[in-house]
């Protein structure tokens, strides 16, 4: 299988690449033709072309457009997902979620523009009639992380083609298998060549370049926190571009001692360690009471340790192999990090090739680097407070605020703690994550610039206010 590049329409060659299965390092799931600069400036050039005639194209086709998508995607979605598992180490369940979820997405956006599209307001002089309208912002570069490798695109470039953009999608190099399949439905979906175009090439290549490109109005990205610094420097000097960044995370679960133990161990378990912790809003600081700290952390350890670690088309497996030889040896030199600052490793810290057992981590501060930096990986890290206020100290105690989380039973704690976190959402008895395609989703602090993703939030930016007065 080799997946290229698409540009106004066209599949464009390009040195080929391997894209190995992090389950089994030695195969090969696909090839891709790797893409340059000039690639990625050609495809802001083809979409820049397109777009106006994709604005003015009427909301019925354009609903129709992304209605076949969305269709397409939920009819392949056995194939794209043990596709998806196999390139990046998903689970094949979890694939299965991710590749259903990418497929709502586009239904969901197609039935957006059936919502109202601006706001009437009264003028303050006689015989105005005044109005704010919406227009497309233009051409949309999208730069996306390989850990969710059809769910996040799917996000961004479905609200960017509804709302009369086009679009250069530029996938992590990672996972281009996804992104290549996805590109192939869209370009068979009717959209007209040019408003929807892939670059399958490096970020300090082809992304650089959409980042510089003066066709590109705005650019969309999710991933670390420092490329997200890069990009916004890079588009307020390159013509001023609107930026929209979903950076990392240093999510905190609290358990406080009215707790009900199970649920807080279900909670600490998903979020700490499923997908491989390789999530944004994973769990990664569990914020415990004194009260029920030693309890907590012997069942938490029990059940990380009783975790099955294994290929993900095994259906026993509960969790994957680390995404890359890169990655993985990150995830170790945090454990190392952890113990030489004085945490104690209670359950897991050891791998066996790209299976990296899960990683609890006791002792912990929030001054030690493991309970600062995103690890990105099966590693969690518990710190001990004495109590609620406490707690919520020690939680927004971090430069990001993407995901935070309370286990409790008492309604008051619940409720102070949805009032106090700071952080983009907030999760009561429930794990990290968990997203709902039609809800807001993005953080605060380093974790995020600029507007919120998904539901009705993504249409702010995604099209421009305009203020209109007309007098009669
Ligand atoms: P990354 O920052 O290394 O790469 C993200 C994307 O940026 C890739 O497509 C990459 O090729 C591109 N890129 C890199 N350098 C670039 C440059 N100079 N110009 C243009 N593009 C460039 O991130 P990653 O390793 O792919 O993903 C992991 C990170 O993503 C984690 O920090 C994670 O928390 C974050 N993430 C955040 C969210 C969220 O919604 N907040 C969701 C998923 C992942």
């Amino acid at each position: 299988m080799l997946h290229r590049s698409l540009v106004g329409g066209e599949w464009v060659d390009g040195d080929r690449r391997p894209n190995v299965n992090p389950a089994r390092p030695d195969e090969v799931v696909s090839e891709y033709a790797e893409a340059g600069p000039d690639t990625a400036r050609a495809a802001a050039e083809a979409a820049g072309a397109a777009q106006p005639g994709w604005a003015r194209t009427p909301v019925a086709e354009r609903m129709a457009v992304l209605d076949r998508i969305g269709t397409t995607i939920l009819g392949r979605a056995e194939e794209l997902a043990v596709l998806l598992a196999r390139e990046e180490g998903k689970l094949l369940a979890e694939a299965r979620g991710e590749v259903v979820r990418a497929g709502q997405t586009f239904r969901y956006y197609a039935h957006q523009l059936l919502q109202p599209q601006g706001e009437v307001y009264a003028s303050t002089r006689d015989n105005v009639h005044a109005e704010v309208r919406r227009r497309p912002l233009g051409v949309v570069a999208v730069i996306t992380p390989w850990n969710y490798p059809i769910a996040i695109p799917a996000w961004k470039v479905a609200p960017a083609l509804a709302y009369g953009n086009a679009v250069v999608l530029k996938p992590a190099e990672l996972v281009p298998a996804s992104a290549g399949e996805l590109a192939g439905i869209i370009a068979g979906s009717g959209l007209p060549p040019g408003v929807f175009n892939l670059v399958l090439g490096a970020g300090r290549t082809a992304g650089e370049a959409l980042l510089t490109a003066p066709g590109v109005d705005g650019v969309s990205f999710t991933g670390g926190t420092g490329t997200g610094a890069h990009v916004a420097r890079q588009c307020l000097a390159h013509g001023n571009k609107r930026f929209q960044l979903e950076m990392g995370g240093k999510n905190p679960l609290v358990v406080l001692d009215d707790a009900d133990l199970e649920v807080a161990v279900r909670c600490a378990l998903d979020g700490s360690f499923f997908s491989t912790g390789q999530r944004c809003t994973a769990s990664s600081r569990l914020i415990v009471q004194d009260g029920i700290h030693d309890r907590f952390v012997a069942a938490l350890a029990d059940a990380a340790r009783a975790l099955t670690v294994g290929d993900p088309l095994d259906p026993r497996s509960q969790i994957g192999p680390v995404v890359s030889p890169q990655q993985l040896a990150q995830n170790l030199g945090y454990v190392a990090a952890g113990t030489a600052e004085g945490a104690t490793v209670a359950a897991g810290g050891t791998s066996d090739g790209q299976f990296m057992r899960p990683t609890l981590l006791t002792g912990a501060h929030n001054g030690m680097r493991v309970a600062r930096e995103e690890i990105f990986g099966p590693v969690s890290c518990v710190i001990r407070v004495g109590d609620l206020d406490e707690a919520i100290a020690v939680a927004a105690d971090t430069r990001y605020g993407l995901s935070a989380g309370i286990v409790t039973t008492s309604l008051a704690a619940a409720e102070r703690f949805k009032r106090d976190a700071r952080a983009g959402i907030v999760t009561v008895n429930l794990p990290t994550a968990g997203t709902e395609l039609h809800l807001p989703f993005g953080g605060t602090g380093d974790s995020n610039h600029g507007p919120r993703e998904q539901g009705g939030y993504a249409r702010d930016f995604y099209s421009v206010p305009v203020t209109c007065y007309t007098g009669w």
